[in-house]
């Protein structure tokens, strides 16, 4: 059995948001640890993650020397926490495997990931990221051809286009290392954004949604089961609301049904049950949302949301 696994922000950085390198190397050990007992099984796996916090630090970077090293663009930025996240998660995952006597070879994939250039996130961008700054210092960065939104009392806000995930372009090198035994991490912050322009590729600035380019990357990889891990255990309807109830096995046409009422938030849950949906519509297999200390019992149907072919 292939499983792709996408770990959210919160395995990838401490409990209360920190991003400092010990915070987001103790995250990666709590997470390695939960993918090395899936690993115990007979199972392989493919891991994908988020980038949002660890973006948001380089983009603070940036603006704070840029009269002193070069800006890079948001492409730049995917690629250096791919790298950076492949490798703290490699460590992780070959001590915690240790640990349990196994050996398994892990590798982590800089990967790109194709957008339309006509996508409409281009010119409507929507998608906020990094801090908030004051009106005069977002007006400076809105000098350099950024795109800034006054979010009133917390100040401003950049944000950028979001563009759908067409196709991974790294993912037949990410299949040659899976069926050579590898644990392979790749596509992490849903890849980096490129268009084709000529026959050429180019990077992008924009930020592709992680659970979108997960689905695209598990039904390219060929993942029997899509697994969304992140920090509540279930997709819940009336989610906070004293009348809540949480979802178990669902039909997936079932599950856009809640979708269209609103049930689930558009910058949290919502893409991640998008993500799962089209994952089942497209393969006709099984995709689950759970938290991380769930997905051992998830990968078999046993907990969490498990979404089913209608
Ligand atoms: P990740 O970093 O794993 O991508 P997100 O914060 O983007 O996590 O999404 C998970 C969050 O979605 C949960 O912590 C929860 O607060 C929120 N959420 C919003 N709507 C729902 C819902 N209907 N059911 C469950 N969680 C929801
Ligand atoms: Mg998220």
């Amino acid at each position: 059995m292939r499983v792709l696994l996408a770990l959210g922000g919160n395995a990838m950085t401490g409990a209360d948001g920190r991003a400092r390198p010990e915070d987001q190397i103790a995250a990666a050990e709590v997470a390695m640890a939960a993918v090395a007992d899936l690993l115990s099984h007979d199972v392989e796996v493919v891991l994908t993650h988020g980038n949002g916090p660890q973006v948001g630090n380089l983009l603070v970077k940036n603006e704070l020397a840029a009269a002193v090293v070069p800006p890079v663009p948001l492409d730049w930025c995917g690629a250096q926490t791919q790298a950076t996240l492949g490798f703290v998660l490699m460590n992780a995952l070959e001590a915690a495997l240790a640990a349990r006597g196994l050996a398994r070879p892990a590798a982590a994939l800089v990967t790109r990931t194709l957008v339309d250039g006509d996508d409409p996130g281009f010119t409507h961008p929507t998608k906020p990221i990094g801090r908030f700054l004051p009106a005069g210092a977002a007006a400076l960065l809105q000098g350099h051809g950024e795109v800034w939104e006054d979010r009133g009392d917390r100040g401003w806000r950049r944000v950028v286009a979001s563009p759908e995930p067409r196709e991974i372009l790294d993912a037949p090198a990410a299949l040659s290392l899976i069926e050579a035994g590898y644990v392979v991490v790749a596509g992490g912050g849903g890849g980096i954004p490129v268009v084709r322009e000529d026959g050429r590729l180019r990077g992008v600035e924009a930020v592709i949604d992680k659970d979108l380019a997960a689905a695209l990357l598990a039904e390219t990889v060929r993942a029997d089961v899509l697994v969304v891990a992140t920090d509540v255990p279930h997709a819940v309807l009336r989610y906070g609301r004293p009348d809540a109830v949480e979802l178990g096995r669902v039909r997936v046409a079932e599950l856009r049904g809640h979708a269209r009422e609103g049930h689930f938030a558009s910058g949290s849950m919502g893409p991640k049950v998008d993500a799962v949906c089209r994952f089942v519509e497209r393969t006709g297999r099984r995709a689950v949302i759970t938290s991380l200390d769930n997905i051992d019992r998830a990968v078999d149907g046993g907990s969490g949301t498990v979404v089913v072919p209608a």
